[in-house]
């Protein structure tokens, strides 16, 4: 449940509604927005079930919301979420972010090359991943915290920001001072005990959508973030398990639209990923655009063919350059920036 107020509704009357809520035994969430203020109701709504919030002092309306999750659904906040990052950059304004590098840290030389020529081309994020989650347990696993160290040592020299896989408690500790983002890999977005950890730190989560998810249980392992406290979650569409074997995973663009209208949280679309080829990145990188993300997660590497990891759908240096230059041209058409 929520209760909007009137715009000219006092302190008091916001105070009064939650102390009749808060003595009932559930918990609010206020928002603020530019004219009115928003009290969301947390918890057990059959206790407050037939309570007349609509005629206390300062309400304008009371809305009900039918789905589980509220701290992310777009009735709790309709203003959208705007990440900050501390040199200026945002995820969620006008402007689309752009995270690009190799799917694993391989060695410093690559890490290196890979920043200087992303950031030159318009990213602002690295990716890398020193922790992976890899279907076989034979498959290389990730530098660990050698890793962390060479993607650290490379974004600084890029001037970047890095987001990185963690997969568990103890690479959540060794990779937070490293990393400016925490990515929740798909593998891990129903780790409840992970996802409560992530969500009492201060640091934005990156949290890619299940193998085979619903958007409904996606969202409501964003609420298991938000709902520990840390609200600065955003949502990574990386594909889904369909029939079709032409691609790795079907890229859902439509989750885009449908996120837009149940959460005001960030969208990134990982079309590497959901795509497994990198002929087909392009297209869906320039579609996910025009489908209103608000940023994209690609894999680049020096050499692709010599990847230790997802070398198929990773574009070279040149392509990612020639990608960067049509993204603008797509984000202009939909009236936002790259
Ligand atoms: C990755 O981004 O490196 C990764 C492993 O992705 P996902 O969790 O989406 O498979
Ligand atoms: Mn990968």
């Amino acid at each position: 449940m929520v209760i909007i107020m009137k715009p000219d509704a006092s302190q008091e009357s916001i105070a009064q509604i939650c102390s009749v809520v808060e003595l009932k035994g559930l918990g609010t969430h206020i928002v603020k927005g530019a004219e009115t203020t928003i009290i969301g109701l947390i918890g057990d709504k059959t206790k407050i079930v037939d309570y007349p919030f609509e005629v206390m002092e300062g309400v304008e309306k009371v809305t009900h919301i039918s789905e589980s999750y509220k701290l992310v659904n777009k009735a709790f906040h309709p203003e959208p979420t705007v990440i900050k990052f501390d040199n200026g950059i945002e995820i969620g304004g006008k402007k689309i972010v752009v995270m690009a590098g190799p799917c694993a840290v391989e060695n410093q030389e690559m890490i290196t090359a890979a920043a200087n020529y992303v950031k030159s081309a318009g990213a602002s994020f690295l990716r890398g991943g020193a922790y992976k989650p890899r279907t076989s347990p034979y498959s290389f696993q990730g530098l660990e915290v050698d890793g962390l160290k060479l993607m650290y040592n490379a974004k600084k020299e890029a001037g970047m920001l890095m987001v990185t896989e963690v997969i568990n408690e103890r690479s959540l500790e060794a990779a937070y001072d490293y990393l400016d983002i925490i990515q929740i890999g798909a593998r891990n977005m129903q780790n409840f005990a992970l996802l409560r950890e992530v969500g009492r730190l201060h640091k934005p989560v990156l949290l890619k959508r299940g193998l085979s998810s619903t958007i409904d249980e996606w969202l409501n392992a964003a609420e298991y973030i938000m709902a520990e406290g840390n609200e600065e979650v955003m949502l990574c569409e990386r594909g889904i398990r369909t029939y079709e074997t032409a691609t790795r995973n079907t890229l859902d663009l439509s989750a885009v639209p449908v996120l837009k209208s149940k959460t005001h949280l960030p969208i990134i679309v990982d079309p590497s990923h959901g795509t497994g080829k990198n002929i087909y990145v392009p297209s869906m990188a320039k579609a996910a655009v025009a489908a209103g993300a608000d940023g994209l997660i690609i894999e680049v590497h020096p050499t692709p063919k010599k990847a230790v990891s997802d070398g198929d759908q990773s574009l070279n240096f040149d392509e990612f350059g020639q990608l960067m230059e049509k993204l603008k041209i797509v984000a202009n058409a939909v009236d936002r920036e790259i």
